[in-house]
């Protein structure tokens, strides 16, 4: 069966635990903190592999979680960090937030990519000693992996991309052009999946062509076989509209054309907006007359148009050429871009908002607390402009700047976050 759509879960691994330990010696009282810290929690990775050519393994498997690191031991022993999970995908697979429908990842190229990544490792008592501080009893527990909900979509990745009624003569079209052999049936409907076919225009010269299932009348609304296939046209080059001119199934050549551009107008701006050449299909089976005013119909359009016989061979080669030569003005394969988290969401996920505590110390510093903005200062570039432009609006969003304002700081005054000082300026 063809899977082309799926929805799992994927979860990077947590951090190992720092250790609590002390030194210990026979004859030695009381040594010094030696607790390590924690080992990292394992990547989830995305993989191109070849040999999969379906998202079907999705439909069985639905969770992959990757290992958390070890935690910290005695003796200042760090925990050995966690194996990346890799999760291994057909070659197009388009990866989104299930939530928010943001592409995480176009999984076309052979390049790994993080989609979740594990949580570091806590510290261990050891990093807590200072010379006021000797026995640290506590350690940190590691941070937690990232989790999201993912879409997987399979959108297929061709040149080209035949489209048109069914038994209009596309299975048999590619059939002739390249090695694929999809069923050819006189019935509708009988490709049940996209098939994809090399077609060697000339010594060291090819091009990848997708024969689609039949698209029919409200394809577009659901209904039917040929709305959940369009998406695989999405990103092809160039379409070849088949249309069978020769009626032979007592329908209009015309009406065909219209209909069938209507569904890729009703699925997306993308497909309403690809460029077209028009094959007419059957010609062994029309009269001159009816290829003659079809060809007006469609060349009055500015559209491009080749007559063929799929099933006598007649006009491919020309076929092929000009698909080759159109080709060559096109821009390459689509691929789409990773979106990054929006501010709101980083918000939600970072726990912005949740509660904090700040204290102001006997030096004058004010102290801030928050679990949640421990987990943020560590993943702030302070040298980075973004990111602390990211800093700055957390400290607002959270109400930090209001709770300072209210506790009297002053221009000047320094704050001290988790380690990391700045003077507080209005
Ligand atoms: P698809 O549904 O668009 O893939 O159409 P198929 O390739 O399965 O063809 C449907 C029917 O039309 C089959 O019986 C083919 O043999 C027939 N057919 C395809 N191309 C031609 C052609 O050029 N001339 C004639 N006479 N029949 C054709
Ligand atoms: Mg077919």
């Amino acid at each position: 069966m063809f899977v082309d759509k799926a929805v799992i879960k994927i979860k990077a691994g947590n951090g190992g635990d720092g250790a609590v330990s002390f030194h210990r010696e026979k004859y030695v009282a009381a040594g010094g903190p030696d607790g390590g810290d924690g080992g990292k929690g394992g990547d989830i990775v995305f993989q191109v592999d070849d040999n999969f050519s379906t998202l079907e393994d999705f439909r069985y498997k639905k969770k992959y979680t990757a290992e958390r690191g070890e935690n910290g031991s005695s003796g200042n022993c760090t925990g050995k960090n966690a194996p990346d999970l890799i999760i291994r995908v057909p070659r197009g697979t388009v990866v989104r937030d299930a939530n928010t429908g943001r592409i995480m990842a176009d999984m076309s190229s052979d390049q790994p990519k993080v989609l979740a990544k594990g949580g570091k490792g806590g510290k261990g008592n050891a990093r807590f000693a200072t010379p006021t501080r000797q026995i640290p009893k506590f350690a940190k527990p590691g941070f937690l992996g990232e989790e999201f909900d993912v879409t997987l979509e399979l959108k297929l990745i061709a040149d080209v991309g035949l489209v048109g009624f069914p038994n209009v003569g596309k299975s048999t079209l590619i059939s002739v052009v390249s090695a694929a052999k999809p069923k050819i049936a006189n019935y509708h409907f009988t490709t049940l999946t996209p098939v994809l076919g090399v077609v060697r225009v000339e010594e060291g010269k090819s091009f990848v062509m997708a024969d689609i299932p039949g698209l029919i009348e409200g394809a577009s609304d659901g209904i039917g076989l040929g709305h959940e296939f369009l998406r695989h046209v999405e990103r092809c080059r160039l379409i070849v509209h088949v249309v069978d001119v020769s009626g032979i199934e007592g329908r209009d050549p015309k009406e065909d054309f219209q209909i069938i551009n209507r569904e890729l107008d009703n699925f997306s701006m993308e497909l309403a907006e690809q460029p077209q050449i028009v094959a007419a299909n059957k010609c062994d089976m029309a009269s001159p007359e009816q290829i003659a005013e079809f060809r007006k119909y469609i060349e009055d359009q500015g559209i491009p148009f080749y007559e063929i016989s799929a099933a006598t061979t007649q006009g491919t080669k020309e076929l092929v050429g000009a698909i080759a030569a159109e080709l060559d003005k096109l821009p390459p394969i689509k691929e789409y871009e990773a979106e990054p988290l929006a501010p709101a969401e980083l918000d939600e996920r970072a726990g912005v908002g949740e509660k904090f505590e700040i204290t102001r110390g006997d030096d004058g510093i004010f102290y801030v607390e928050a679990a949640w903005l421990e987990n943020i200062m560590r993943t702030i570039d302070m040298e980075d402009y973004s990111s602390l432009q990211y800093f700055q609006r957390v400290l607002r969003t959270s109400g930090i700047i209001d709770r300072l304002e209210e506790m009297g700081i002053d221009e000047g005054d320094t704050v001290n976050i988790f380690g990391f000082e700045f003077d507080f300026v209005f």
